[in-house]
């Protein structure tokens, strides 16, 4: 990967771009900054006269699909043509939304488009019941053995057979129609453990107040929270902040384990309805993924935990802490100014792609000079980042890009997922462009290891190499071994109800500290003090979603030391994994996401992916131990 060729020209490109980078515009007003930082949605729609125009086409495809309606089974040629229709109909559905959407979400106080963002809301209701009566009346009126013989007899039928193929799959676990309407009539109830739980934790709750050694007063809010891990250098104001900000979880424990116990419960009489064998069952199902893949991830990383723990062990020295916790796991080792200028990192972000190839590189580079970006935050535009795929045009990328490191990697792997949707698109018909969340931060993270790579090899002043590597840590220890710690409590559970345990808050922190000691051994003190940081977590209302961040990066790992490792790999090795990558990138939704991975050499069925990343952890924290060895910041 040392390619010194490489480095000149980032150092050229740095010295061409010096004069001409700009710092983030100081106004928040978003007329007043330049068209070039912001997107051009005209590649979507001229102007609103031709969205307009295309209403007229959606509602008249809607009218269109009803009169299918009852007449599936008549023959192959009326699926087939039912098929065309819909999918006209949702591309273009899809198209005329995102032109209002995207517009709605950096000027959210625009009433002009929110009487647009109505009308969209009407039109999708109206397309959601167009579509509603197709895949019921599929299953209830073609056999599964006829759809086989149709699939042959039938080309347009042929080409979707995985999708079509699909509904059958899950078809054992659907009840008959009374069956069906009684657990319809359940779903509002089901609801309420998580709109209890939102009311509970945000609506209600009042966040004390704490005053800082400097006098300051705060209160302990979310945003509070987070702020002071990474910025209260002051471990005592740090403290503060934490125990007033979970003395409300700690208040409320039991409402909380309450709350969680509906939740379990309602997953629990879903599973038993649809004759799943648990809970972990039924929800990884969704993605035909064997709970063997999220456990066996679990374990590997329990079993991976010994660079974690020696970069808190690490940490807590440089630090010349006494005492180490879950509040002091995020305050940089280093204060440095690093400014990463938009325009400035153009170059940098398309050097670090070079290893992709150049047809790979042009496509990333149009994207900075079309119209992809909206990069400044202004008054109005939603907070975070997001890439968005419209298919036909091209992905758009929401920043709110404020110079910072995190804002660099946030543009990497936002970058990331658009090419992945780039690729997918150009590749897929629309029936099979859409790739699960199971394999979509494959490509984001996979932007982020490469984008470090080429910031360590052009960087040489230590603080800004420790600086990039603690970020790189602290992205696997949130995405990894974070995610997969939630996980194993989740799964332990669901488990525990299932066996007609009680859920109480007594249990509940009784499974959580085990999971929270699983991973972080004695490299974390005072674990009795996060017994409640299970009330915390929204996610948990979402069940068995969080392992997925950890798998996707696990993936991008194992991927990149396959298309990198020199010492591991020959060069016609890491010529076809990054082939099989590039592939699996263009496959979109067309297969099950185990099976996208297995054939870009990520085998899920065996602990290779997560051990893969658990060296990557290692190598990034071996070299921040050298650099901090170098610095003297080590003592002895
Ligand atoms: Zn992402």
């Amino acid at each position: 990967m040392a390619a010194p060729r490489r480095i000149l020209l980032a150092a050229l490109m740095l010295l061409l771009a010096a004069g001409a980078f700009a710092q983030k515009p100081e106004t928040l007003n978003r007329d007043e900054i330049p068209g070039e930082y912001k997107w051009n949605l005209s590649d979507i729609y001229e102007d609103w006269e031709t969205w307009e125009a295309d209403k007229a086409e959606i509602e008249s495809l809607m009218e269109q699909l009803k009169t299918f309606k009852g007449r599936l089974a008549e023959g192959p040629d009326v699926l087939a043509d039912m098929y065309l229709v819909s999918e006209k109909l949702g591309m273009l559905a899809e198209r005329w939304a995102s032109y209002v959407w995207l517009q709605a979400v950096v000027d959210q106080k625009n009433q002009e488009l929110k009487a647009k963002q109505q009308e969209m809301q009407i039109l999708f209701a109206r397309f959601s019941q167009a579509m509603a009566w197709v895949d019921p009346e599929i299953l209830n009126t073609i056999p599964e053995k006829t759809m086989q013989a149709w699939l042959k007899e039938n080309d347009v039928l042929g080409e979707r057979e995985f999708k079509i193929m699909e509904l059958y799959r899950q078809q054992e676990h659907v009840l008959d129609e009374d069956g069906e309407y009684l657990l319809s009539l359940s779903s509002q109830l089901r609801g309420n453990p998580s709109n209890t739980y939102s009311s509970l934790s945000t609506a209600d709750v009042e966040f004390p107040e704490v005053v800082l050694a400097n006098g300051d007063t705060v209160k302990a809010t979310h945003g509070t929270y987070a702020a002071s891990k990474e910025t209260y250098r002051n471990q005592e104001d740090r403290k503060k902040v934490f125990k007033a900000h979970f003395s409300t979880f700690d208040d409320f424990e039991n409402t909380y384990a309450s709350i969680l116990d509906g939740m379990l419960q309602s997953n629990w009489y879903m599973t038993q309805a649809r004759e799943y064998e648990s809970s972990a069952q039924m929800h990884l199902d969704d993605n035909n993924i064997p709970v063997e893949v999220m456990a066996n991830m679990i374990e590997t990383a329990k079993a991976g935990v010994e660079p974690l723990r020696r970069f808190n062990q690490i940490r807590k020295q440089v630090l010349g802490l006494e005492r180490y916790r879950y509040f002091d796991m995020y305050i940089p080792l280093v204060e440095i100014e690093w400014p990463f200028y938009y325009d400035n990192l153009k170059p940098n972000i398309l050097s670090s792609l070079e290893p992709f190839g150049g047809d790979y590189v042009g496509k990333a580079k149009r994207a900075f000079e079309e119209g992809w970006f909206d990069v400044y935050e202004a008054e109005g535009k939603r907070s975070g980042a997001f890439s968005s795929g419209v298919y036909g045009v091209h992905p758009y990328m929401m920043l709110n890009h404020a110079d910072t490191m995190n804002d660099a990697f946030t543009l990497a792997h936002e970058l990331g997922h658009t090419m992945h949707t780039v690729l997918s698109d150009e590749t897929q018909p629309y029936h099979s462009k859409q790739y699960s969340i199971f394999v979509a931060e494959i490509a984001s993270t996979m932007g982020e290891h490469f984008f470090l790579d080429y910031l360590l090899e052009t960087t040489d002043d230590p603080d800004k190499r420790i600086a990039l590597l603690e970020h790189a840590i602290n992205t696997i220890h949130g995405t990894f071994y974070r995610q997969l710690m939630f996980a194993d409590f989740e799964y332990k559970m669901h488990k525990a109800v299932q066996n007609g345990q009680p859920i109480t808050a007594q249990t509940l922190q009784q499974m959580y500290l085990e999971s929270l000691n699983a991973f972080f051994g004695d490299s974390l003190d005072d674990q009795d003090w996060y017994r409640n940081t299970w009330a915390r977590i929204p996610h948990f209302q979402r069940p068995f979603y969080v392992y997925q961040y950890a798998t996707s990066i696990a993936a991008s790992s194992l991927i990149y030391d396959r298309i990198t490792n020199e010492q591991k790999y020959s060069e016609n090795e890491r010529k076809q994994a990054l082939d099989d990558y590039l592939t699996l990138l263009s496959s979109g939704g067309d297969d099950y996401p185990m099976e996208q991975c297995r054939k870009a050499g990520v085998d899920f069925t065996t602990p290779v992916p997560g051990e893969a990343m658990v060296a990557r952890m290692t190598e990034l924290v071996d070299k921040l131990e050298a650099e901090l060895e170098k610095k003297g910041m080590l003592g002895g």
